[in-house]
């Protein structure tokens, strides 16, 4: 197990600079999970740690020792490639003792070592097996029996369910967090996939174009998002541009030209990340925390309009709600049966509680 510390990091391939001054603390037996789109550095600063690219400026450390510039075999990390790079017409077996040949193991050893790993991936019936004859989830777990068989202080994984389907992701998420368990193995998990990252992950750091703009727990990221981009890139959210406002007691108002359309804050001090010289300003609030009725509701920000859309996912129901010309918000809550939904056209109160809006500037 080790920690990982990367000091200001930065990354260019010619004039392009594929990572941005990054600074990151992984803590030991860490699940720890690059998120954002693609083109935003992933990879590349996965490959950093694991030594296939050196960094521009900045430094790697394992456990506070300088590995900026060490190759690649001398860091002890595990990969596992989103292609997998597997050899296609090599057994089960040859693809996983790769690694430990090269270190010149015993034979014996190798042996031993393979089949305690295959084992622990469940393809120990599949050891004689080549693997372009392995189903897609079969040879991901190869690629993962082959990174931890040399094992390793430090799991690097690149988008590993990328390629599977549905359900097979589903199944292979527990297997890789049961694996990660059993090890107790310092992890990095890179992925696009926000649904991948909240449930997988002990903390998230989020990415976009280079740039690292938060790292917190998943309930951290999903409840405090810290700018727009995080906001509107982990889950959804309604976000509507916001001023400051002089009158005593409000802070923020939503300004629309109907006073009744306007929207107020007036907690000052909870939910507001910190925002200074921003140029805008945003409220964020998640669709579950919007109320929609056909009566009016208690309280502020109790705003009227009309159903244009409702769209069943079958354990919710999205309600979207035309409020002005240029404001729609959207609500979503568990499906309570069908005496509940709303009915497009239908005149219906929306309602904000202040307490879930969360004040966030432009990233
Ligand atoms: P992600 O994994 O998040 O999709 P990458 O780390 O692969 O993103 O890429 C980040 C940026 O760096 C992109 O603009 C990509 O085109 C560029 N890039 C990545 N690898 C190379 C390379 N070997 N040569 C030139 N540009 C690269
Ligand atoms: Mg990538």
């Amino acid at each position: 197990m080790s920690t990982v510390n990367l000091s200001d990091i930065t990354k260019q391939f010619g004039n392009v600079t594929a990572v941005k001054g990054l600074d990151l603390v992984i803590n030991e037996g860490e699940f720890f999970t690059f998120l954002g789109p693609s083109g935003c550095g992933k990879t590349t600063t996965l490959r950093m740690i694991a030594g296939f690219y050196f960094p521009s400026i900045g430094k790697v450390k394992f456990n506070n020792q300088d590995m900026t510039s060490v190759s690649p075999e001398k860091r002890n990390t595990g990969m596992v490639f989103q292609n997998y790079a597997l050899f296609p017409h090599m057994t089960v077996f040859e693809n996983v003792a790769f690694g430990l040949k090269v270190r010149k193991l015993k034979k014996t050893d190798v042996k031993r070592r393979v089949e305690d790993v295959l084992k622990k991936v469940r393809l120990e019936p599949f050891i004689d097996r080549q693997v372009s004859q392995l189903s897609g989830g079969q040879q991901q777990r190869v690629a993962l029996a082959r990174a931890l068989v040399i094992e390793p202080d430090i799991l690097l994984l690149d988008e590993p369910l990328s390629n599977l389907d549905a359900r097979l992701r589903d199944e292979m998420r527990s297997e890789i967090l049961r694996l990660q368990r059993e090890y107790d193995i310092t992890t990095i998990y890179v992925t696009h996939d926000q649904v991948e990252a909240l449930t997988m992950s002990d903390r998230i750091a989020v990415f976009n174009l280079g740039e690292c703009h938060q790292v917190g727990t998943p309930t951290e990221i999903y409840n405090q998002p810290v700018n727009d981009f995080v906001a509107e890139f982990i889950g959804e959210t309604n976000l509507l541009p916001i001023e400051r406002h002089k009158e005593e007691g409000i802070t923020f108002i939503y300004n629309s030209n109907d006073l009744n359309k306007s929207i107020y804050v007036t907690n000052s001090e909870q939910n507001i990340a910190s925002y200074d010289g921003a140029d805008q300003l945003y409220m964020s609030v998640r669709p579950e925390a919007v109320q929609v009725d056909v009566e009016p509701m208690e309280g502020n920000n109790v705003l009227s309009g009309t159903v244009e859309l409702v769209q069943f996912t079958g354990e919710s129901v999205h309600t979207i709600v035309k409020i002005t010309e240029n404001v729609t918000l959207k609500s979503t809550e568990l499906n309570r049966g069908p005496s509940t939904y709303m009915k497009k056209g239908a005149e219906v109160y929306v309602y904000l509680p202040e307490t879930q809006i969360r004040i966030i500037p432009a990233a």
